[in-house]
Order: C-alpha cells, then sequence, then structure tokens
C-alpha cells in the first residue's frame, strides 16, 4: 500500500499551508498566529473538540472514531516554534520576519500533522479517539513538558504517542526508527573559575585563573575517556572559553567556560553529572582559584518503546515500500523534548526523509513539502491499524 490517494489530492493545499506557516515564523510559547491557524483549520475540519492554550500555547484537536469500543486513543504530536535566526534560502515565501525561521522543518511537521488530521475528520475509519497534538517551544522551551505538566495526557485520556522529525539526508519517501534510546539527554554547564588578577609581566602576584581553566578543559575530557564505560555513550563539550578583558597584557579575574553534556542512559548522565563536578571543584583548587559550577539539566532521554517502534516501522513499510525504512539505526546525540511525552505514555519517535537540503539548523534549509503525501500517510495509516475500525 503505498502512500494514500487523498493525500496526492490534498498535497498541494497542505504545501499551501506549510509554505504560509513559513513567512511567518513565531518562536518559543509565543505563537498567536500559528496556534490561531491551527485551531481554526481543526474547526473548519470538524474535529469534534479543539482545545487551545494546553501547556500556555498549545493546541490539542480531538477526532472520535465512528466507534470507540475500547477507549483506546492515540496522541499524534507536532511541533509550531521556529528558530531565533535568519533565513538565507531566498524563497518567495521566505520568512517575512528577521531574526526568525522555520529552520528545523516544525512548518513541516504542523501542515502535515494538519493534513492527517483533515482527512481522519473526513473518514473517521477507526475504532477510539485521536488527539492531534500541536506543542509549542520546542527549541529549548521544553513545550512538550509544559503540556504533559498541564494534564494532557490525562484530560483527553491518551494512551500512546507518535511524534516525527524530517531528516535532511534521508531520501524523501524514506523513514528511519528504532527502539530504545534514539536521542540525547542535552545539559549544560557553566564553570566560572575566579582568581586574582593582575599585571601580565608580575604573574608571580596574581592568581592566574587561565592555566586553571586550560587545566579544567583537558581534565574534563577524562569523563568520556576514563570515567564512563566505553560501551556506553557520552559527549562533553567546552564550547566557550572567555575572560572580560581583551587585553593582551592583563590577567583576568576570572574565565567562564561553559558546554553541553549528551548522555544516552540516565544513570551515565548521573555520573557524567558527579565528575564533572569534581574535576572542576578539585581542579580549581589544585590552582589556588575559586570556582562556581551552575549545571543546568535539560531535556531527558529519547526513548521509543520497542513494541510501539517495531510497530511505527512496519507502518512506515506499509507507506513507503520494503527497504525504505530503516530500522534498528543507531541514536544520535540531539536532543528532542518529545522525549518528556515518551516518559508520560508508551509510543514511538520516527524520522522522516526529507531529501538532499541543507541540515537543520541552518539558514539554507527548507522542508521539502515532497514528503509531505508520506507523513500524512504514516499517521492516518498508524491510526486505522493501531485501532481498526470494528
Ligand atoms: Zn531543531
Ligand atoms: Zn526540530
Amino acid at each position: 500500500m503505498p502512500v494514500k490517494n487523498r493525500f496526492a489530492e490534498l498535497h498541494s493545499e497542505i504545501a499551501e499551508w506549510r509554505r504560509d506557516i513559513h513567512a511567518n515564523p513565531e518562536l518559543l510559547y509565543d505563537l498567536p498566529r500559528t496556534s490561531a491557524l491551527v485551531a481554526e483549520k481543526l474547526r473548519d475540519f470538524g474535529c469534534d473538540e479543539v482545545v487551545t492554550g494546553v501547556g500556555i500555547s498549545g493546541v490539542v484537536g480531538v477526532i472520535n472514531g465512528k466507534t470507540n469500543s475500547g477507549d483506546a486513543c492515540l496522541g499524534l504530536r507536532a511541533d509550531m516554534d521556529a528558530l531565533p535566526m535568519d533565513e538565507k534560502t531566498g524563497l518567495e515565501y521566505a520568512s517575512k520576519t528577521a531574526g526568525k525561521m522555520h529552520a528545523c522543518g516544525h512548518d513541516g511537521h504542523t501542515a502535515m500533522l494538519l493534513g492527517a488530521a483533515k482527512y481522519l475528520a473526513e473518514t473517521r475509519n477507526f475504532d477510539g479517539k485521536v488527539c492531534v497534538i500541536f506543542q509549542p517551544a520546542e527549541e529549548g522551551g521544553a513545550g512538550g513538558k509544559a503540556m504533559v505538566d498541564d494534564g494532557m495526557m490525562e484530560r483527553f485520556g491518551i494512551r500512546e504517542v507518535y511524534g516525527m522529525h524530517n531528516e535532511p539526508g534521508l531520501p524523501v519517501g524514506e523513514f528511519g526508527v528504532a527502539a530504545g534510546p534514539i536521542m540525547a539527554a542535552a545539559d549544560e554547564v557553566e564553570i566560572i573559575i575566579k582568581g586574582r588578577g593582575g599585571h601580565a609581566a608580575q604573574p608571580h602576584n596574581v592568581i592566574d585563573p587561565v592555566p586553571a581553566a586550560c587545566a579544567t578543559v583537558m581534565a574534563l575530557q577524562t569523563v568520556a575517556s576514563r570515567s564512563v564505560n566505553p560501551i556506553e555513550s557520552v559527549v562533553v563539550s567546552i564550547c566557550v572559553m572567555n575572560t572580560e578583558s581583551a587585553a593582551t597584557n592583563v590577567i583576568d579575574d576570572a574565565v567562564r567556560l561553559a558546554g553541553t553534556i549528551r548522555t544516552l542512559d540516565e544513570g551515565v548522565r548521573d555520573l557524567a553529572e558527579a565528575r564533572i563536578k569534581e574535576i572542576v571543584t578539585s581542579t580549581a583548587k589544585a590552582y589556588g582559584c575559586e570556582v562556581e559550577i551552575n549545571y543546568e539539566r535539560g531535556y531527558p532521554v529519547t526513548v521509543n518503546h520497542e513494541e510501539n517502534a517495531i510497530m511505527a516501522s512496519e507502518i512506515a513499510q506499509a507507506v513507503a515500500g520494503a527497504g525504505r525504512v530503516h530500522y534498528g539505526r543507531p541514536p544520535r546525540m540531539g536532543a528532542e523534548d518529545f522525549s518528556y511525552m515518551l516518559l508520560a505514555r508508551p509510543g514511538a519517535f520516527i524520522n522522516i526523509g526529507n531529501g538532499d537540503t541543507a541540515k537543520v539548523h541552518h539558514p539554507k534549509y527548507n522542508f521539502n513539502d515532497d514528503a509531505i503525501p508520506y507523513g500524512c500517510s504514516f499517521f492516518a495509516e498508524l491510526v486505522e491499524r493501531r485501532m481498526p475500525a470494528a
């Protein structure tokens, strides 16, 4: 079974919605236009319920099947927010707002889920209930968490959740999915190493925080090489190192380091945090410096539930055809806040091919409209197979 015929018919209409959203990007929770557009379309499609303001600015549409004999309820999720960057695609529907751009394809995710909602509201060929979830603030604002914390799962009786993200480099019409951890937990650390500055020609009269900072960065390499089991995964990247002074003859009072820590397992995450704090504290002390550490935990590990990942792979195969679904791919060290929804309910997150385009978060990236029928068909087929009509 290839893509559903209905989505071939709706393709250009859904692409129009996508381009409209693309031209009008909004950030984090501040999505008045996008969330209003989504809610209006869901009402037009005849959804049984449309609720706005879930998790500050998220939208949930409810579509009842022809029957609902067993209280089954699937949640299908898309993200709506853009990124704070300038667009350089030169497209006729490029962002109208400087400093805002749909560079992660959330415009496409939103449009594809709207397309699926339109089809599902027309056909209702399933036994149960579908909740289409449009979340704010995926890009660093934990909008998925906000919706879960707002009681979304209980309020709508959601039993399982599925999400989708486009992937540049994967051919259009192909999918990738795996069971278990698929994306990393992303934590941040800021380290302020404090000495006592002075004249660079009189180093014996100061406490120089620069060698302490250098030693700290080097010692932190041992978290990956010596503390964590080599079979496990960890990234410790110190990406910022600066002093306030730009002078070449001044030893500054302090050095600021900052970076990111990525892990695929909660135990490794705990270990990495503990080792980083020990190494930073002891190294600073060895150099006679004081130190301040701010360690912030970000998105948790995104873990696909095995049964749901296998099923998602089978459904993707039904849509895409044999050999076009890559099951069991290795995890990536990026992070995704759909992880919070997968902590609350079983489900799976699947990647859809965006073809040979610029990578996400690049100023020349663009969502590939050719992927629309595949993404919509996946969602629709998932509903019809998971909750077959009585
Ligand atoms: Zn992104
Ligand atoms: Zn994204």
